[in-house]
């Protein structure tokens, strides 16, 4: 049988690409089980307003912890959860703990707090997102005006009439939206100005070139000046280090996200985060 394998492997497809495959599928069967059984979870990580250093929001993150207690990334996990169709059922999950987690924060007195919530293309071209949005806000009594959903670039660019219709709808609901990984991908300005989005995340990476050359700074700012154009917040990921945050307040982008400020935080270590950050600037 192995020998057999081995053969019509070599004809169909190498080696490799078939390992690939099977350790796609296994993943896949092992991904739905975590997530049955309950073993994923969501982290959240603080956004912060860089010149006052107050939390504004976090970003929700999944989690899914291996059976051999390894972590396994979100960037592997994610595309096989769109490939096998569970994001749908994923995705919901995850705004729905988003949203009970911004209930218990605004209970704790933050109540102007804010947050963001991934959202796949294969959750967004589902015909029933903005029944399930709805019905998520309403069961869990979350307040839309604090919900973001982040969908990236590329999503943006896709099926104009069809993409600026549901941005409109989610903007009725009081949701807001945020294009991440922005400076990625390859939006035009008049594109833009055509979708009801609300902020814009700048990748990680150009917030890294910042210090690192003369010129490294001139995609972030492009991109700020972008957001002043268009009337768009800025929000900046991957913030490491206080001479990023410097340069960053210098462009005017006042919000910030990274590993400066906090890494992404279980639901309890949130709770003390907050009143701790808060007691101490
Ligand atoms: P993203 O939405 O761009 O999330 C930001 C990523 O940057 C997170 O990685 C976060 O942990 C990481 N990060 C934040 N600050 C820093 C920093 O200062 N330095 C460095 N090196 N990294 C930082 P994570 O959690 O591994 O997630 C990776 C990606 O997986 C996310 O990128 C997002 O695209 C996707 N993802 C995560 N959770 C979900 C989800 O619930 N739904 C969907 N559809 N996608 C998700
Ligand atoms: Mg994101
Ligand atoms: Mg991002
Ligand atoms: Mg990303």
């Amino acid at each position: 049988r192995a020998k057999l394998q081995q053969r019509t492997g070599h004809f169909y497809f190498s080696r490799s690409m078939g390992i690939d495959i099977r350790e796609r599928v296994n993943m896949m069967h092992a991904l739905r089980a975590a997530f049955e059984q309950k073993q994923l979870f969501v982290v959240y990580q603080p956004q912060i307003d860089i010149t006052t250093r107050t939390p504004v929001g976090a970003e929700a993150l999944l989690r899914w912890r291996g059976d051999d207690g390894t972590m396994i990334s979100p960037d592997r996990f994610i595309p096989i959860a769109e490939y096998s169709g569970l994001i749908i059922d994923l995705g919901e999950w995850v705004l729905r703990q988003a949203c009970q987690e911004l209930v218990r924060i605004h209970q704790q007195g933050f109540t102007d707090f804010m947050v963001s919530v991934n959202v796949s293309q294969v959750q967004f071209r589902h015909p029933h997102f903005l029944t399930m949005l709805r019905r998520t806000l309403q069961e869990t009594n979350a307040p839309a005006h604090c919900v973001e959903l982040e969908i990236t670039e590329s999503m943006a660019m896709e099926e104009p009439e069809a993409l600026i219709r549901l941005l409109d709808q989610i903007t009725a609901t009081g949701v807001s939206i945020a294009i991440d990984d922005f400076g990625t991908g390859f939006s035009s300005l008049s594109h833009l100005q055509k979708l009801n989005v609300d902020r814009l995340k700048i990748d990680r990476a150009f917030v890294t070139e910042i210090t690192e050359s003369a010129r490294g700074s001139s995609i972030a700012e492009a991109i700020i000046q972008l957001g002043r154009n268009l009337d768009l917040d800025v929000v900046a990921e991957g913030v490491e280090d206080e001479r990023q945050a410097e340069i960053l307040t210098e462009l005017g982008c006042s919000v910030g996200q990274g590993y400066l400020f906090a890494k992404p935080l279980t639901s309890d270590v949130l709770h003390n985060w907050l009143h701790e950050y808060t007691n101490r600037h």
